[in-house]
């Protein structure tokens, strides 16, 4: 890929990167603000449980994105961004705008889907 394609990737990647991390500080602070909280009312307390769970749970997902980001940034560093892991064509750029982690191609994306539709089924 073109050295300024690539670096179009790289600071998409990195405006993602800044989004996700001050977006994860922000839910581990509202989290350890709410911890001192006190909550005397059963109702509360169940819906705040509830609130909880949700942000562990963006939490887990946003530190799984964190890492495919970094892992792409990466990519673009060792010169194997935008080549698709499965089958080693380049990925088309049209894909990579809409998803710049992705690590595989539409056809090979295609494929596994079909594979993963056919399992359990047959
Ligand atoms: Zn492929």
């Amino acid at each position: 890929m073109e050295k300024e394609k690539l670096e179009h990737f790289r600071i998409l990647l990195q405006g993602k990167l800044d989004e996700l991390l001050s977006g994860a500080e922000r839910a581990v602070n509202g989290m350890s603000e709410a911890k001192d909280d006190n909550f005397p009312d059963p109702t509360d307390r169940a819906s705040h449980e509830t609130d909880r769970n949700f942000l562990l749970r963006v939490k887990d997902r946003e530190r799984r994105l964190i890492t495919k980001v970094n892992e792409a940034i990466q990519r673009i560093d060792d010169g194997s961004y935008g080549v698709c892991d499965i089958c080693g064509e380049p990925i088309s750029e049209k894909r990579l705008e809409a998803r710049p982690v992705t690590t595989c191609c539409i056809e090979c994306k295609k494929e596994e889907e079909e594979q993963e539709k056919g399992r359990g089924t047959t």
